[in-house]
C-alpha cells in the first residue's frame, strides 16, 4: 500500500479531510491516526484470585460424619493412614490436617473439607473500624 499523500510505503491509516486514507509515517501528521497498533495487555490478575482453604469447622464436620458413618475413630484413622491421636486432634479442631489427609477424609466420609475463597479473604479478621473495644481486648487476652 502506498502513501496517499506522497506515494511512499504507507504504514498508518489516518483520517484526512474526513476520509480514511493510508499514509506513510511522515504524512501521518496531516491527519488523525485511526489505527495505531494496539497492544493487548492481559493482566494476570484480571480475574479474582482464588484459593482453596480448609473449612473453619473441619473438626466438627469430620467428627459428625464419622459418627454418622459408624466408624470408630481408630478404624477411620487406619483407613486414612493417620495415627488415632492425630485424628482425635483433627476432630477437636486442634490440628489442621495436611491436604492429602484431608482429601482422604473427604473421600472416606463423603464430606467437603475445602472451600474456594477469594484470595486474601480466607482468614476473616476480627478488626473493627475504630480500633479495639474493651470486649476485643478481653477476647485477645483469652486467646
Ligand atoms: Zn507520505
Amino acid at each position: 500500500m502506498e502513501c496517499h499523500v506522497c506515494g511512499k510505503p504507507a504504514s498508518k491509516e489516518i483520517i484526512l479531510e474526513g476520509a480514511r486514507v493510508w499514509v506513510c509515517g511522515d504524512c501521518a501528521k496531516y491527519g488523525r491516526v485511526v489505527s495505531a497498533p494496539k497492544k493487548i495487555i492481559v493482566k494476570s490478575d484480571a480475574l479474582p484470585r482464588q484459593e482453596i482453604v480448609l473449612v473453619q469447622d473441619f473438626g466438627k464436620i469430620v467428627r459428625n460424619a464419622r459418627e454418622k458413618t459408624g466408624f470408630e475413630r481408630k478404624e477411620l484413622a487406619e483407613k486414612i493412614f493417620v495415627r488415632e491421636h492425630e485424628l482425635a486432634k483433627i476432630e477437636a479442631g486442634e490440628l489442621a490436617p495436611e491436604e492429602k489427609v484431608a482429601r482422604k477424609l473427604e473421600h472416606a466420609l463423603g464430606i467437603k473439607l475445602f472451600e474456594t475463597v477469594e484470595a486474601g479473604k480466607g482468614k476473616p479478621e476480627k478488626k473493627k473500624a475504630g480500633g479495639l473495644t474493651l470486649g476485643d481486648v478481653v477476647e485477645l487476652k483469652k486467646e
